[in-house]
Formats: C-alpha cells, sequence, structure tokens
C-alpha cells in the first residue's frame, strides 16, 4: 500500500485553524470545532460524504476526564454531531496502553456519548501487515485493520506532554492503531534511539494519513505526562489535516523548542516531511495571544550531538531514566508487564529496574496506575543544573 507521501512536497503550505477555548461548556465547544472545519471548507470538503470515519482520540487507560490524560468527552461529542449530520458512518477506536477501549472510554466519559449519538466502539484487535514505502526506515508496519480500512480516521489527541518524546500530539497519537503488544516490540525494534521511534511514528502517521486532526488542549497536561503530569488548564483547541504541521503549532504554544523534540528533528532530516513543517500558515488566534509561559517539559533528555563514539556516553549520564516512588507504588506489577525490553521484575512486593536494559521508553510511567515512577535525571545533567542555579 502507498502512502500519501509522495503528493506531499507538491501540496501548498500547510494550514492551521487555532482557537482560544477556555471551558468544556458543549455549546462553546460545539461552535469552535464548527469553526475549525469551516476554515477548511467545512465537513464535507475535509471528506466524502458518506465515509466510514474512524475517530480515534486518546484513550490511553482509564481515567475520568478531569485528569486530562484521554480526550475530553465533550470534544468527542462536538465532532461526532458534526460527523453524523454529515453523513459519515462513523465509529471510534483505539488500542489502549492498558484494558479495552470500551472501559477506557467509558471512564473517561466518551462511551455515554457514543451511546447517546449512536456510535461504536471497536476495539483494534486485528493487525494487517503493510508494506511500506522504498526508503522507510521500517519494511514493513502492522496496524489495526479497523483504522486502515476506515475511509477516513480523524485523529482527535489530548495535548499533553511525554516522557519519551517531550510531547504528545497528533503524530503520536496514531501510535495507538498500533494493536496491543505490537507497540512493545515497536519500541524494541528502536530500542534506545529515540530517533528511529520518531522516525516509525512519522512514517505510521504518513500511512494512516488522517484527514483532519484535532488537538484537545482546553485543558492539557505538562510535567511527568501523559498520564502522571499535571492537568492543567491551556485554553487551545488546533486542527488541520497535516498532523505534523498541527504539532509545530502546538509546541510553539507550549514554548518547546524543535531541539527537544525528536519528531521534529527527525521530520526536518527527510523532504517529504520537512514540506509539512515549511511555512505554515495560521488561522483564527495568534500563537503569540495563546502562548503559554509556564509549561513544564518532562524531565527527560536526548542526546543526539557529540561525535558519535561519546554519544552513548554522554547520554548515559544525561538521560532521564525511571525511579519507583516506593512509597506510593502498591506492587500492581503493571509497569512490569508493560515493559518492552522486560528491564523491571516485581520481587516479593518490590519493582527492581535492570538500568542496563532499560530504553528509556517510559512505558511504564505511562502505564502506572499510581503514578509511582519518577523521572530522575542523568548525573551529568543534575551536575549542570546544580550549577546553574
Ligand atoms: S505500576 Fe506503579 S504501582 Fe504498579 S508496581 Fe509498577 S510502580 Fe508500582
Ligand atoms: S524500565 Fe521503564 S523506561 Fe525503562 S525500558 Fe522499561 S518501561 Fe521503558
Amino acid at each position: 500500500m502507498a502512502d500519501k507521501r509522495s503528493r506531499r512536497a507538491e501540496m501548498p503550505a500547510p494550514k492551521v485553524f487555532l482557537a482560544r477555548c477556555n471551558t468544556y461548556d458543549q455549546k462553546t465547544v460545539d461552535q469552535r470545532i464548527r469553526e475549525a472545519f469551516s476554515a477548511f471548507g467545512g465537513v464535507d470538503a475535509v471528506m466524502p460524504s458518506g465515509s466510514r470515519v474512524l475517530v480515534k482520540p486518546n484513550l490511553l487507560m482509564s481515567y475520568h476526564a478531569d485528569k486530562a490524560v484521554t480526550t475530553h468527552p465533550a470534544v468527542i461529542e462536538a465532532l461526532l454531531k458534526l460527523l453524523l449530520d454529515a453523513g459519515a458512518r462513523v465509529t471510534i477506536g483505539d488500542s489502549p496502553g492498558f484494558g479495552s477501549a470500551a472501559r477506557v472510554a467509558q471512564e473517561a466519559g466518551i462511551a455515554d456519548v457514543a451511546a447517546r449519538l449512536g456510535v461504536r466502539i471497536v476495539e483494534f484487535n486485528e493487525s494487517v501487515e503493510v508494506t511500506t514505502p522504498p526508503g522507510s526506515l521500517f519494511r514493513k508496519i502492522y496496524v489495526a485493520r479497523a483504522a486502515l480500512e476506515a475511509d477516513a480516521i480523524i485523529n482527535v489527541p489530548k495535548f499533553k506532554s511525554h516522557g519519551q518524546m517531550t510531547l504528545t500530539l497528533a503524530v503520536k497519537n496514531l501510535f495507538g492503531c498500533v494493536v496491543g503488544r505490537r507497540k512493545a516490540q515497536w519500541h524494541m525494534a528502536a530500542g534506545r534511539d529515540h530517533h528511529a521511534f520518531a522516525r516509525l511514528l512519522l512514517e505510521l502517521a504518513s500511512l494512516l494519513a488522517p484527514c483532519f486532526n484535532l488537538i484537545d488542549g482546553i485543558v492539557g497536561m505538562d510535567g511527568n505526562g501523559p498520564s502522571a503530569g499535571r492537568a492543567r488548564p491551556m485554553g487551545v483547541l488546533l486542527a488541520g489535516p497535516d498532523a505534523l504541521a498541527v504539532d509545530h503549532i502546538a509546541a510553539a504554544i507550549a514554548g518547546i523548542s524543535e531541539n527537544r523534540l525528536p519528531i521534529e528533528i527527525t521530520a526536518r532530516q527527510i523532504e517529504h516531511f520537512e514540506a509539512s513543517l515549511r511555512q505554515i500558515e495560521v488561522v483564527g488566534a495568534k500563537v503569540q495571544d495563546l502562548a503559554l509561559d509556564d509549561f513544564e517539559p518532562p524531565e527527560s533528555v536526548d542526546v543526539q550531538f557529540g561525535p558519535r563514539f561519546l554519544r552513548r556516553t554522554l547520554r548515559n549520564a544525561l538521560a532521564a531514566r525511571p525511579k519507583v516512588d516506593r512509597q506510593q507504588c502498591q506492587a500492581c506489577g503493571i509497569c512490569a508487564d508493560s515493559c518492552p525490553p522486560q528491564a523491571m521484575t516485581l520481587r516479593n512486593t518490590r519493582i527492581e529496574i535492570d538500568h542496563s536494559a532499560c530504553i528509556s521508553c517510559f512505558c511504564c510511567q505511562e502505564m502506572c496506575p499510581h503514578h509511582a515512577i519518577d523521572t530522575r535525571r542523568g548525573w551529568l545533567a543534575r551536575l549542570l543544573i546544580h550549577r546553574s542555579t
């Protein structure tokens, strides 16, 4: 299956819609999301009438909507109403990190919205092997059949910080279209190289090519995201057909330099991805009016500078590692089950980490339901920060 990247270079400069939205009041959210589609010619211009549309929210794991881990149900409701009014045949789907999509959607308040509007929630439990285009880093990608067979995907991420990728936005949200345990295999395939993982995410986004991306940043998360950080009002909605361009503007709002974003650094090295970052036209609100001056990034540091032979040493000295908070830990073992290289072991009631095997993917932190995993910077990073304060 060919992806749409070959057409990217000839496409006009990407456009991103940006709006201030400080509330989940349904009428207000309905209005903003209608404006988002109008900026691109309306729902009918974004996808053909009668399409089978898959709505892909962030359903990481079971949390109440107030925790800002999952996409808010008011955003999903506004989107579903617009799509159904336009005659689309809509389903909602995801492959959560833990638990079923139905269970996570229930806790997040999305299942009630779906039931009220007659929309089915599908589990991603069957993978399809897809051969990637020449030049891809990975020759094959396995994606959920439901995502591949939809006529159109609408990607609805939550605006959050992320230990490995610094931010999780539209591109990263599509990793949920990889089914269950296959996610761990991809983490292992990329290993400690966050840029290889970023390349996989870019290739996956290119393959799935959502027709529209709508980032819920009304209340987002900073600090130790994507599940253990601080839920915080951000007051923004972003939208557009180009996931990478939308993410670029979101990062600008968070004040995160592109040098801290593995996805963006990787994209800039590859022409067909780099095109998404050229001359982005922002419509609606202005970035400077919505910029956050207190967004706390995660503590992780990736090392891509210095001579290649020194990078490993530097990475070990600088990179953040997971650290278990013994007071918080409930010895449930979920982190050990989620650890791609099985670097964690639950012994009696203690989690032990083999740091020589750890690939700093932070899946453990993402999955810990008790927020018992902190990040600890490498010794050199701690020393440098201590000296500068
Ligand atoms: S997932 Fe969290 S609470 Fe459970 S064993 Fe791991 S660190 Fe402890
Ligand atoms: S210990 Fe945590 S950060 Fe390290 S490899 Fe396992 S899941 Fe990833």
